[in-house]
């Protein structure tokens, strides 16, 4: 099994205060990892340190081999990371964001390729050439997951996916998801929505407070606590209810 993902001993300082306390965690290729814990708990600060955009106060992170503090470069060839609050740029048409971001990473035959498969990924219909100000919050998330899947990263990094989608959309990413990581592409996202966790994620990392408490597939996490849920694991595990 190759090693997609490795965090040892992560530590994240803001100032003074120590928000991460030492998280470690290897990370399988092809694997779908959950990340969830309260808000405040974490998990954007360890997101945003996997993808090189925070720095590491101590600990190191590997993708694929490569160390992010010191190959920053080569770890943003191989990623992409979708913030919860991502945007695009509002005058552009759907068809005309994806073209723009495309540029960036092929061109020719290959960047019309890499647009031919973020606007079927979308699967936006006419309306991928409506303005991208006229999308609802679906329809954006749809073209966002598309512009961050099209180049074919090995490791996709999601905060907060599907938050505040309707369930036909909710279904339909988690949906695009499962076939990415079927195809090879390691997925780590983050969320608080139980429900899609546990049926989506191969293993589940819980943070509390900054720390990783709990690492396992939902099923062993379940047994563990001797619950059906996995909301119930958390309840207990953070609460001790
Ligand atoms: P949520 O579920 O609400 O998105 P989270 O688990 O993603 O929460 P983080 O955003 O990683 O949590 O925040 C972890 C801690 O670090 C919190 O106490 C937060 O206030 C703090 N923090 C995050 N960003 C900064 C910053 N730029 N400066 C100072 N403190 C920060």
């Amino acid at each position: 099994m190759t090693d997609a993902l490795v965090l040892e001993d992560v530590r994240k300082s803001y100032g003074n205060r120590e928000a991460v306390h030492g998280i470690s965690l290897t990370v399988h290729e092809g694997e779908i990892f959950g990340l969830i814990g309260h808000n405040g708990a974490g998990k954007t600060t360890t997101l945003r340190m996997i993808s090189t955009l925070l720095e590491i106060t101590s600990g190191s992170i590997s993708v694929y081999g490569h160390d992010v503090a010191k190959e920053p470069e080569a770890v943003r060839e191989i990623i992409s990371y979708l913030p919860e609050d991502a945007g695009a740029y509002k005058d552009m048409t759907g068809r005309a964001y994806l073209e723009f971001i495309a540029r960036f990473f092929a061109s020719g035959k290959e960047k019309d390729e890499m647009v031919a498969k973020g606007i079927a990924l979308a699967d936006l219909g006419e309306r991928i050439d409506s303005k991208v100000d006229t999308y609802s919050k679906g329809m954006m998330r749809r073209l966002l997951i598309a512009r961050a899947i099209m180049p074919s990263p090995k490791l996709a990094i999601m905060d907060e996916v599907t938050s505040g989608l309707d369930v036909i959309n909710a279904y339909e990413i988690r949906e695009i998801i499962r076939d990415i990581a079927k195809s090879g592409v390691t997925v780590v996202m983050s969320s608080h929505n139980m429900f899609e966790v546990d049926m989506l994620c191969d293993r589940v990392g819980l943070i509390d407070q900054g720390n990783l408490v709990l690492l396992g597939t939902p099923a062993e996490l379940k047994e563990q606590f001797g619950v059906d849920t996995l909301e119930e694991v958390f309840v207990k595990a953070v609460k001790g209810a």
